[in-house]
């Protein structure tokens, strides 16, 4: 018998399971209160479940999908980021960031990714296939309960880890709204971003979805010609789409968009470039988060001088555009994410792509 995925439901699959098992219907509420409120990770701690319904639980469905394999914290001890395993062998990695503040989530939507853009560990390591909303859910749910040991609590949602959300869009917009749920997790969708290659139809999409979660592109190329270079999937949906299905999020949400601009030295990173983005970004609400790319194993692309990435994000101040530059951390983070997975092979049984003893803290380079 197949188990059912807890976690995949939602509240009226939850509450129909529950009634077809011959349970009241606030049992439903219960357990749904266990799962998003109290983040349990086995039947067994719902002590307020009679013991029968634990029983039946624990033997006909499963709770938590993912096998914890490995964690690794960066030496300021601000990131965490933590590599599972599904249950049929792919690897998927989540990381929790640090500030003052806020405890924001790196989440992945898909083991691996199918876009191919080169400088990217995830989209090196190939397609294994796409997350279910409970998969997504559970990454969630590991860091929730993390972080309650310490009184601490999730406060923001980036789905930037591997993958491409939108190529996953109906379970990633599963888990948002289980996320943003007031009865369940209850984060505010505005504390949630979703980072996207640019699939403008699924962007025109998003558009029309009521909860208005932050949409962040990965641009990194002012021209089609290089993009198609950079960022492969630019050659089907192209600048001109790309960038009107950002104007359409921004005219339906009112939000501002950002763009992620990965730095290479001496690919986009010159003056007439900066210039070329600021025409691109001209009089859109639009803001720019420019990094320095974080070099892979397998790329020949390098990451450009601190002195470049100031001149860069200098030529756009001037022109108007609003930019954030991050030499340490925050969106950099990305660039680790799928560089532990390919520490450790992408799944079991298979190769890892890197040897392991090759650094002592894989994964938690300078870019932290
Ligand atoms: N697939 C989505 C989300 C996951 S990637 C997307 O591409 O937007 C999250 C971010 O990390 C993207 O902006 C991606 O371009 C960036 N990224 C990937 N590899 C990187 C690297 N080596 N250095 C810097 N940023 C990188
Ligand atoms: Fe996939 Fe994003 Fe990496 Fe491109 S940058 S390969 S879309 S994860």
């Amino acid at each position: 018998m197949d188990l059912i995925q807890l976690l995949d439901l939602t509240k009226d699959e939850l509450q129909t399971l529950l009634t077809d098992w011959g349970e009241p219907r606030y049992r439903a509420d219960q357990i749904w209160r266990w799962l998003y409120r109290r983040f349990a990770f086995s039947p067994e701690e719902m002590t307020d479940l009679p013991k029968s319904l634990r029983t039946r639980l624990s033997t006909e469905t499963r709770l938590h999908p993912l096998h914890f394999l490995t964690t690794l914290d960066s030496s300021d001890g601000q990131t965490r980021k933590t590599l599972f395993t599904l249950p049929d062998g792919p690897r998927v990695e989540a990381v929790l960031m640090r500030y003052q503040k806020r405890r924001t989530l790196c989440i992945s939507t898909q083991a691996g990714c199918a876009m191919g853009c080169p400088f990217c560990a995830t989209g090196q390591g190939g397609f294994d296939r796409n997350l279910s909303s409970g998969e997504i859910m559970a990454q969630v749910l590991f860091y929730a309960r993390l972080l309650a040991v310490e009184e601490g609590r999730v406060t923001n949602i980036v789905f930037m880890g591997m993958g491409e959300p939108l190529a996953n869009y109906a379970a990633t917009w599963a888990a948002i709204r289980r996320l943003n749920d007031p009865t369940g997790f209850g984060l505010g969708a505005r504390a949630m971003t979703l980072s996207t290659v640019g699939l403008a139809p699924a962007i025109r999409r998003m558009s029309h979805e009521p909860e208005r979660v932050g949409l962040a592109v990965s641009l990194h190329a002012p021209t089609d010609e290089l993009r198609d270079e950079l960022v492969p999937i630019n050659r089907r949906y192209p600048l001109a789409q790309l960038m009107g299905a950002c104007r359409e999020y921004i005219t339906a949400t009112r939000r501002r968009v950002s763009f992620e601009y990965a730095l290479m030295d001496g690919i986009n990173d010159s003056d007439e470039q900066a210039h070329q983005l600021a025409d691109l970004l001209g009089g859109m609400l639009a803001h720019v988060n420019l990094i320095p790319l974080n070099p892979t194993a397998d790329s020949p692309y390098r990451g450009s001088s601190k002195s470049r990435v100031r001149a860069f994000s200098a030529v756009l101040e001037d022109r108007g555009v609003p930019t954030t530059l991050r030499l340490r951390r925050g969106i950099d983070i990305q660039a680790g994410c799928g560089q532990l997975r390919a520490r450790y092979g992408s799944s079991e049984g298979r190769t890892p792509t890197t040897a392991l003893s090759a650094d002592k803290h894989p994964g938690t380079g300078d870019h932290h």
